[in-house]
């Protein structure tokens, strides 16, 4: 009797289950069911050639008139054209990067075709339809009439595996099943109307209405969800029960010392945020907190005073920051707000002071090796470091809080990775600038409390955003190299943002969430990205020099960005930092955390290929001090475009809790988790973390209440089981990144 874990060569056959294997990694049952179809093909609603319009989802009957592959112009990559008739008008599909399927779609053949209609070029097209061919041979009525039903799925295909195959694999597959057992218990699918498991999947691949394929739909979402969340709350639950030292702040230690030392009052959500994070710290439980706040809002200042707590007690406390430049903003500003209490132990320094170190990998090996030694003796108590601080040979003398700077690039892993340097569980706080919508913190942060700083500290300046259109109105681009002019004239400085290192700089690509297929398909796609394509992308190497020799002649300037060697990037932040230079020319490397309050303006090139988020991280950069910030987005996009919108957005507002939700709307699953998508969370085929946001509330509600009455699932067998693949994958994927 086969199961969702039996193995596909006994169902589909050698031949079959090896091309399955080798092109979508399928080689269960469980695993061809979870490949969900795309979308269904309504048999008997085709639309008609002559009523396609611009911007209609449409399916077609048709064959195919002709295939062409052609390079795409300036760059890398080929465009698949088909031509394919009804027999009266004709209609071209467009495929990117995808050369493979001209062997596909040879004159000749006929099948469905299903996609948005758009327009190019003055005439109609299906850009990267879903299609079903019908067997070369098979009688075209016969071979619709095959199908199960009136619905018929179109799945996700490859060169080898064409929708209908593993349509027909499928059909097997469900028909070896037998008895299939739910994991799910039946009280709770009674509760959410939910069909059972066996249903659901027969549904989903074979419906019998579009009514009973979205239920299935919505329940195998909520699978999703209800495993993601019931991972996280178990996990919750194990975290929490761990016991540790407290840390409860002394009212004469170095706490004390450092609050008499601040120049300003804490704001009162800073004084909330404290009281749960000293609560937490007070607890002989490890805290697990996430500490969320736009740039500036005052995350670093809250999280050293918890550090400063751990040395009262004795502990020592470690800032794991996600990039060598921000790990040495936050050592030099911690040792510039700490002063003398920074000192510790040395001649003039302090009584209740301790020491600062710094650890990353650009140390040499005997720095480093001086490093572990002075963190293992508990000399150091409070260390800012990369990755370098997960390495081997450190070892602490008492790691009582670990920081996390700008998480979302770290994964859980690397987190707990930190905390086994510890004899006993550290308290653990995170901190992120990006503001998250509340499902997304559950989903990647979902065994994490969280504490939120909603308001900037009074005497921050606002900061005004506008943007420049460079080819409509090329007047606007030279008033604002006066003004970069201007400003430094001031007495201040400016940074000059820019999306690629070098023109050559494919790499760079990558950065904007888009794939280079993705990119090229934008690109042919509408005339304003034509225009684009056509105006090379500002690079760092090129606008240096332009605008030293143009515009900005006579400023000292500078180029910022990864290439660099540490020392020189590190020579350069410092004369930026000590007012030695006005004009930074750089790339993203200032994203986070950078401090230079005398910076109060920022001009980011082709600002249209840089996300929503980023562009707020970005301009978060200036305003730092007692001047209000400029900042101006300069882009080629047309001024009707999408982009224009998104650039538009940003100018509008400064709600980084709005700009996070606009962002992640229009980006992928992958992206907006981040590095936090491999283990656990590359289960998630059909849950959305924004779209989903009921789904993912109600998950976490049942999760809890089932953990709360059963927290290791003893009376609920096949759940376990399902939450112990889970937890075996979560560390595979750990060991693997290692
Ligand atoms: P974040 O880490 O959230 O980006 P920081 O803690 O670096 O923010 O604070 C940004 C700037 O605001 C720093 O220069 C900091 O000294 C200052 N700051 C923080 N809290 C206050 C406050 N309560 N009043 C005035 N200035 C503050
Ligand atoms: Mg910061």
């Amino acid at each position: 009797m086969a199961t969702l874990e039996t193995r596909l060569v006994s169902v589909v056959g050698d031949k079959t289950a090896k091309v399955l294997d080798d092109q979508l990694n399928i080689s269960t049952i469980g695993d061809l069911l979870r490949h969900y179809p795309r979308r269904y093909v309504v048999r008997g609603e085709l639309s008609d050639f002559e009523s396609l319009r611009e911007g209609e989802e449409a399916t077609i009957f048709a064959k195919v008139e002709s295939t062409k592959v052609r390079r795409i112009p300036g760059r890398k990559g080929v465009i698949v054209e088909t031509i394919v008739t009804d027999g009266r008008a004709k209609l071209t599909l467009t495929f990117f990067n995808q050369a493979w399927r001209e062997k596909d779609l040879r004159e000749g053949r006929q099948g469905l075709f299903a996609g948005k209609v758009g327009v190019f070029k003055g005439k109609r097209q299906l850009a990267h339809p879903d299609y079903l061919l019908i067997p070369e041979g098979d009688d075209v009525d016969a071979a619709i009439g095959d199908f199960a039903g009136k619905f018929l799925p179109v799945y996700p295909a490859t060169s080898k595996l064409p929708s209908w195959k593993i349509a027909q694999c499928v059909r097997l597959a469900l028909a070896a099943l037998e008895n299939l057992v739910d994991y799910v218990p039946n009280e709770i699918l009674e509760q959410l109307n939910y069909p059972n498991l066996m249903t659901a999947l027969k549904e989903v691949h074979e419906p019998t209405s579009a009514e009973a394929a979205d239920r299935a739909r919505e329940r195998l979402t909520f699978d999703e969800a209800l495993l993601m969340q019931l991972f996280l709350s178990l996990r919750r639950i194990e975290l929490r029960a761990a016991t540790t030292k407290h840390r409860t702040p002394k009212n004469d230690g170095i706490l004390a010392a450092f609050d008499q030392r601040l120049p300003f009052e804490l704001t009162a959500g800073q004084k909330q945020v404290w009281n749960e994070i000293a609560a937490d710290l007070s607890s002989s439980h490890p805290m697990y907190r996430l500490l969320q706040g736009d740039v500036g809002s005052g995350k670093t200042i809250i999280a050293l005073r918890a550090m400063l707590a751990v040395v009262d007690s004795g502990g020592q406390a470690a800032l794991l920051a996600p990039t060598e430049v921000l790990a040495m903003q936050h050592y030099q500003n911690f040792k510039k707000l700490l002063g003398e209490l920074a000192e510790g132990g040395m001649l003039g320094g302090s009584s209740q002071g301790t020491q600062i170190g710094l650890l990353t990998g650009s140390l040499s090996l005997a720095e480093k090796k001086e490093m572990h030694g002075a963190i293992a003796s508990g000399n150091i108590g409070i260390v800012v470091g990369t990755h370098a601080l997960l390495s081997e040979g450190v070892e602490f003398e008492d790691l009582g809080l670990v920081v996390v700077d700008e998480q979302h690039r770290f994964g859980v892993e690397q987190r707990d990775a930190l905390r086994s340097k510890a004899t006993q569980p550290p308290h653990v706080l995170v901190m992120t600038a990006t503001p998250i919508p509340r499902t997304v913190a559950m989903t990647i942060f979902g065994d994490l409390d969280v504490s939120t700083l909603r308001e900037l500290p009074l005497g921050r300046s606002p900061i005004t955003t506008h943007v420049v259109p460079a080819i409509s109105k090329p007047q606007h681009l030279q008033r604002a190299w006066q003004r970069v002019v201007e400003e430094v004239k001031n007495g201040h400085q400016v940074y000059i943002v820019a999306p690629r290192i070098s023109a050559n700089d494919e790499s760079d690509l990558q950065r904007f969430g888009l794939t280079p297929e993705e990119l090229a398909m934008a690109r042919a796609l509408s005339d304003e990205d034509e225009k684009v394509a056509a105006t090379p992308m500002s690079s760092v190497e090129d606008l240096h020099p332009q605008l030293e020799a143009g515009p900005l002649k006579g400023l000292r300037m500078a180029k910022l960005h990864g290439r660099l060697r540490a020392e020189e990037k590190e020579a350069i932040m410092n004369n930026f930092a000590a007012g030695s230079l006005d004009v930074l020319v750089t790339t993203t490397v200032i994203e986070v955390g950078v401090d230079v309050p005398n910076a109060s303006m920022m001009v980011i090139m082709d600002a249209d290929r840089f996300g929503v988020s980023q562009l707020h991280q970005l301009r978060g950069r200036v305003g730092r001090g007692t001047t209000p910030g400029l900042c101006l987005l300069v882009t080629n996009s047309a001024e009707e475009s999408d982009a224009m919108a998104r650039l538009n957005a940003v100018a509008a507002t400064t709600d980084g809790f709005e700009l996070s939700r606009l962002d992640l709307e229009q980006r992928r699953e992958g992206d907006v988790l981040g590095s936090a998508q491999s283990g656990v969370r590359s289960h998630l085929r059909l849950l959305r973390v924004i779209r989903d946001e009921a789904l993912i509330l109600k998950a976490r509600e049942v999760a809890d209440s089932i953990t709360q009455k059963d927290p290791d699932l003893s009376k609920l067998p096949q759940l376990r089981g399902e939450i112990d693949k889970l937890r075996q994958e979560e560390r595979a994927s750990y060991l693997e990144k290692r």
